[in-house]
């Protein structure tokens, strides 16, 4: 079997994924990380009150569990700890090369040419794009953006050793991260003024942290740490109405109205009425992610804590503007207004078979055969591509499916010196499926959400976790066009 020049581009969850299952099979790979360190997301989002909103047990790499998290839902730098540790556990550091950004990415007739942002020129047979879905930040373009007197900034790029002491701190957003930090600043006591475009169904569940003894026992063997974490579980006090996971998808109509009244009877517990009326959404829950707090609507009702039911419209030097006119004065503002997550591969632009880029094939409108490759893009995979689960299931297990069938994929390009592209009609076909189904799930039901396509068709997986690992199991070769690899070919020919 010939070596093949593996790259894999972004150091975070996916790639580091990717690099172990290669490194597992004996395949050879260079990782190249922009910054200097691994852990994408979890590296740059740093903002109090950060926690994952998927429980510890399902939030980890299989081959590398950990029961001793501290919580449930783990903070942040928690999450960012483990994956460091990962890296160091498997060895993978040796392989990454960091402070390199992947600048441009060409299809030259045989191979791929990947230009640097040090300048450098590296050839691959493979290039995996494991560049991750929120990362490319997304700041509103309102007029006077850049006047603001104090510190202003992403929610992603908290800055280190912010005082917040004293200050009157702006938190524009209602997303999973914008109701993050209204909880913990909040809760801090900060006075704090929430601006709450659209308000979100949000699930109540509790945080419970391991007692000294349960870390102990979690410590003391695989067996009784998994013990311990699905005892963690029971605690969360998850509503029996929510805890079908799937009430989201297509025919589970039934169960979502209980899934509603669930979401709804957590806002009935604010007690001013029209605070109360100002967090009550009418969109169906569900189409927009759903964050998780358990104190976000005890902290709203606080003193120091200020809703406003208003989008910004406008900055100005001493603060934010709402549409009625009103000049909202603050001392720091965050910007948790969300991520730009259909950038996928970008800035990096990436040129196929016959000289488009990826963005120029997509033209606004993302598509991929099974959310891992697209068709003219010869062994260029990606990794939580368009239409892969970013939702119904675990980050983890959908990159235990992925990364799995594309090592697969990276042996038989070895073995018979080719490179894999779906076929335009294997795409076609599943494309056609994911339009037929997603108009039935909870993401078709109308709302605006980041999921939203710029056709309107969500971009996400609409199918169960099941079916997810049984598509990946099989290789379905048919579906695969090959084209020969180190032999430059006339554009759009195939073999
Ligand atoms: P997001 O869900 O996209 O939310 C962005 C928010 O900004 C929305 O509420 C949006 O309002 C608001 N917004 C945008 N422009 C505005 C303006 N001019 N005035 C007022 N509001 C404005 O972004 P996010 O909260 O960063 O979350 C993104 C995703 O990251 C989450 O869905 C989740 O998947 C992930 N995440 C996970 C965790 C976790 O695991 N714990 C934490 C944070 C984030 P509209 O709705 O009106 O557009």
């Amino acid at each position: 079997m010939g070596e093949l020049r593996v790259v894999i581009v972004g150091a975070g969850m996916s790639g580091l994924y990717m690099a172990k299952m290669l490194a597992d099979r004996g395949i050879g790979f260079t990782v190249l990380e922009k910054a200097g360190e691994v852990g994408g997301t979890w590296r740059d989002n740093r903002y109090p009150g950060l926690s994952v909103d998927i429980p510890a047990a399902r939030y980890q790499l299989e081959f590398s569990p950990k029961y001793d998290f501290s919580a449930a839902f783990p903070s942040g730098p928690e999450i960012q700890d483990y994956l460091v540790g990962v890296t160091d556990e498997h060895d993978l550091r040796r392989h990454i090369r960091f402070g390199v950004e992947v600048v441009d990415c060409r299809w030259t007739g045989g191979e791929w040419l990947l230009t640097l942002s040090d300048g450098d020129e590296l050839g691959a047979d493979v290039v995996v794009a494991a560049t991750g879905f929120l990362r490319v930040p997304t700041l509103p373009r309102l007029p006077g953006l850049d006047s603001f007197a104090g510190p202003a900034f992403h929610s992603s790029a908290w800055p280190e050793g912010l005082e917040l002491a004293g200050k009157r701190i702006g938190i524009v957003g209602s997303g999973s991260s914008g109701i993050q930090l209204t909880a913990e600043l909040g809760a801090r006591g900060h006075a704090v003024t929430q601006f709450v475009r659209t308000p979100q169904w949000i699930e109540t569940n509790l945080n419970p942290a391991l007692a000294p003894d349960e870390l102990d026992r979690a410590r003391s063997g695989p067996e009784q740490g998994a013990e311990v974490l699905a005892a963690l579980m029971g605690r969360i006090g998850q509503d029996p109405r929510l805890s079908d996971p799937y009430w989201k998808l297509a025919g589970a109509g039934d169960k979502r109205p209980l899934a509603q009244q669930a979401l709804r009877d957590d806002v009935a517990a604010i007690r001013d009425p029209e605070l109360r009326a100002a967090l009550t959404p009418d969109f169906p829950p569900g189409c927009k992610r759903i964050p998780k707090s358990p104190t976000y609507y005890d902290v709203v009702q606080r003193e120091n804590v200020r809703i406003v039911r208003a989008g910004v419209e406008r900055v100005v030097p001493e603060g934010l503007v709402t549409p009625d006119g009103t000049v909202h004065e603050l001392d720091v503002v965050v910007w948790a207004t969300g991520f730009d997550t259909h950038a996928y591969t970008s800035p990096m632009t990436v040129h196929g078979r016959d000289g488009r880029t990826l963005h120029e094939v997509w033209a606004g409108r993302p598509y991929s055969y099974r959310g891992v490759s697209v068709p003219g893009f010869p062994n260029l995979f990606l990794l939580h591509g368009p239409f892969s689960p970013i939702n119904n299931v675990p980050v983890p297990d959908t990159l235990r499916d992925e990364t799995g069938y594309l090592c697969r994929l990276v042996e038989i390009a070895a073995r018979d010196q080719v490179a894999l592209e779906p076929t335009h009609e294997a795409t076609e076909a599943f494309r056609a499926r994911l339009a037929e189904l997603i108009p039935q799930t909870v993401w078709g039901s109308g709302c605006t959400s980041w999921y939203q396509g710029a056709d309107g068709l969500p971009v996400i997986w609409p199918w169960f976790e099941a079916e997810h690992r049984a598509l990946f199991a099989d290789l379905a070769e048919q579906d695969l066009l090959r084209v020969p690899l180190g032999v430059p070919v006339a554009a759009g020919e195939g073999a």
